[in-house]
């Protein structure tokens, strides 16, 4: 690449002797769900070669194990194996050749799924469903050598190097911590000898695999556990693990199984970067810091402050492959920002669908879902700004379709604007941004303040519109839902309603979280201050107590405010939410105080408050307000009168169905249309 850039550091290579990254932007690893299915390593090329061309230095593949008892869904340990890897490989470095590709050796230990769960000691972590195997000492050298085997067979298969996995609770984190390993042989017992497997794994694929070969080893820097690895006990396996020969060390923060939040939306970006900067100073090898670094700002300030050699972006590179080729090329406001939501990546990943991304649907699916150029122009009206018209009108007139906008607010952005009022939620301001650009890039034109007619669109002779006009807020059938205290949630996130300090939020869906966090939360946003976050989650950055948590309580600030947030279900209160950031919300209201009650009736809403039933007995909740959070209907606007006068069209996003409607469904399902109209 040539020219001129603002991120000078990020952009500079990395000598490591005996071959070099082009830049320090490296495409973090993550599971997909692509490398167990039948179909996925064609899938996985392109969806590498594309970040490749994109412009990142090296990559890193999702997790691949080495054995059976390794349990990530895919195994690299036969020569066969490793020549259907040849596919990727070949791909990435025909793309570009000076980009880098390294498989990830992730070995789950007692988070294996089947029945092989193995770890040193059969302790059950509290995420998996049964206690591993504990294994002997002919059990730990096998698996070594499978480590190493692995390794081999990806060199064989054309990787230019291996990431090992000792972080996150798999299994060679799990020698590392005393809770999880009770040994008593020379694989427990004082750290020395609980590192030992970890040293032995980078000292034994060293030297199989010879010096030309990148090793990395992913180090919990902090783990978030309480009595997890103590900052000496990190330093100390650092320094191991570099004299036995790694070239790199990744630092990744904490075990799945710890309540701490560190890639969610709330958490600050580059909240963490500061750990891999202490540990820099103890290392003579390069090494990679990561989570929420989601701009290239972000990662350059990073590099300057010193806190690392190479950023990692997992997520980020799922959202736009071309993240890396627009920072150099100066295009940041065309990066379709992750917004660290986990609904389309982690969320998939955990509850075993295939990984893609809300704001970037091709993510994972580049070989089925492709924005072609189109053959015969059309004449494209779409009615309403919110996501589901945004992301069509970006992808149809990207094909060369001419679009038209109308949407009858001042701003575009529909439900995200009110998304990003809420605290920790600051980043949907940046998935404006990138709307707002591909409009101009794209010629869009825009009518705001346009409540568009059916004989308006006629007139104007549109080949095909697209209804996209979002939803309505249910207004639940009860006696005093008129009354003064009942308030509409749009009104409340958007400010145009107060609210008292006793409030009652009637439905707990996404919605009614969001809610319960503005109206609880107190002073700055957690999510734009690290000291505030680090508070609030009970993290101790300064001193490092074991784990970064051990013996520090969080402190929550909360509004003075009684709350109380309902639903009828019998459900858990909020089970409905994302699998992997459900229980950030659910923790931090019930620091804040925030009661949450399942299995109501709603009886009114009158002068003396909300009654209700619960447990079939008559209650009222004295409370000022009632914020109703009851979900949505569509709302079809034009869409019946335009089909009845033969005119061409197209329902999308809420207006097409609004239960359980999210901005992921309603992108993907815009991006489809867009992709065939
Ligand atoms: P929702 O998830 O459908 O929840 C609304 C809740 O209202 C329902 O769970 C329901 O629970 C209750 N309800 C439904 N009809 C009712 C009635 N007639 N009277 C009283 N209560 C009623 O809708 P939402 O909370 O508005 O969220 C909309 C969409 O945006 C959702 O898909 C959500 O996932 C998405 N969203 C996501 C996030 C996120 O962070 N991922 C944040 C905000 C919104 P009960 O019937 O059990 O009371
Ligand atoms: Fe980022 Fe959300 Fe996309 Fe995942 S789904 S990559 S968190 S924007």
């Amino acid at each position: 690449m040539h020219g001129k850039t603002s991120y000078p550091i990020a952009f500079s290579p990395l000598d490591l002797g005996f071959t070099r990254l082009k830049n320090r932007f490296l495409m973090g690893s993550m599971h997909t769900g692509l490398e167990e299915l039948p179909n996925g390593f064609p899938r996985m090329a392109r969806y590498f070669a594309e970040r490749a061309k994109g412009g990142v230095g090296m990559i890193i593949t999702g997790g691949i194990s080495p054995n059976i008892e390794g349990g990530s869904g895919a195994k690299l340990s036969t020569s066969e194996e490793a020549q259907a890897h040849r596919e990727i490989t070949d791909a990435v470095h025909k793309a570009d050749p000076e980009v880098k590709i390294c498989m990830q050796i992730l070995h789950m230990g007692p988070l294996a799924r089947g029945k092989y769960a193995v770890a040193p000691s059969a302790v059950r972590s509290r995420i998996a469903r049964a206690a591993p195997i504990e294994l002997d000492a002919a059990g730990i050298e096998k698996q070594l050598d499978d480590f190493v085997n692995c390794a081999v067979k990806a060199k064989e298969a054309g990787y230019d190097g291996v990431e090992v996995i000792g972080s996150a609770g798999y299994l060679i984190s799990t020698f590392l911590v005393q809770k999880t390993n009770l040994r008593t042989d020379e694989w427990g017992g004082p750290f020395e000898n609980r590192m030992r497997f970890a040293v032995e794994c980078i000292r034994r694929i060293r030297q199989a695999v010879g010096d030309q070969f990148i090793l990395i080893f992913r180090i919990a820097a902090m783990d978030m556990l309480e009595g997890g690895m103590s900052w000496d006990e990190v330093v100390q396996l650092a320094k191991a693990i570099e004299e036995v020969g790694a070239n790199i060390i990744s630092t990744h923060f904490t075990w799945h199984e710890a309540a701490v939040p560190t890639i969610a939306t709330m958490v600050p970006r580059a909240a963490f970067t500061g750990v891999t900067g202490r540990l820099k100073k103890h290392l003579g090898i390069p090494l990679i810091t990561s989570n929420r670094i989601n701009m290239p700002s972000v990662a350059e300030e990073v590099l300057r402050r010193g806190d690392a050699d190479i950023v990692s972006m997992a997520r980020p590179m799922l959202a736009d492959a071309d993240l890396v080729v627009k920072a150099w090329e100066g295009r940041e406001d065309e990066i379709n920002t992750c917004i660290a939501c986990n609904q389309a990546c982690l969320d998939h990943t955990f509850t075993g669908q295939e990984v893609s991304c809300l704001v970037n649907p091709r993510a994972c699916h580049e070989t089925k879902l492709n924005y072609l150029p189109v053959a015969k122009i059309k004449k494209l009206a779409v009615v309403g700004a919110g996501p589901a018209g945004l992301a069509f009108s970006e992808i149809a007139a990207s094909r060369g379709h001419h679009v038209t906008l109308f949407e009858q607010s001042s701003e575009i952005g529909g439900q995200f604007n009110l998304a990003k009022q809420i605290p920790g939620k600051e980043e949907f301001h940046e998935t404006i941004r990138y709307f707002r650009r591909t409009i101009d890039k794209y010629s869009i034109l825009l009518n705001l303040n346009c409540k568009v007619t059916v004989s308006q669109l006629v007139k104007e002779g549109f080949d095909e519109v697209i209804v996209a006009t979002g939803i309505t807020p249910r207004v639940p059938d009860l006696p005093g839902i008129t009354h003064e205290k009942a308030v509409g949630y749009i009104d409340v996130i958007s400010g145009n309603r107060a609210v008292g300090r006793k409030v009652a939020i009637m439905g707990a869906g996404g919605i009614g979280f969001d809610v319960a966090e503005l109206i609880s939360h107190t002073g700055k946003s957690a999510a734009l201050d690290r000291q505030i976050f680090a508070q609030e989650w009970g993290i101790d950055f300064d001193n490092h107590p074991r784990g970064g948590v051990t013996g520090v309580k969080p402190v929550v600030a909360s509004a003075d405010r009684e709350i109380t947030l309902l639903q009828r279900k019998a459900t858990p209160v909020g089970r409905g939410l994302g699998k992997t950031t459900g229980w950030t919300h659910r923790i931090t209201l019930n620091r804040r105080g925030v009661k949450m009650i399942n299995g109501v009736e709603y009886l009114k809403i009158d002068d003396l408050g909300l009654h209700l039933l619960i447990n079939n007995e008559h209650q009222i909740l004295d409370v000022d307000t009632v914020v109703i959070c009851a979900g949505q209907t569509s709302q079809r606007g034009i869409y019946d009168e335009l089909t009845d006068k033969g005119v061409k069209v197209h329902l999308i996003g809420g207006a097409f169905e609004a239960a359980e409607l999210d901005a992921k469904r309603a992108i993907n399902q815009a991006a489809h249309l867009a992709a065939q109209v």
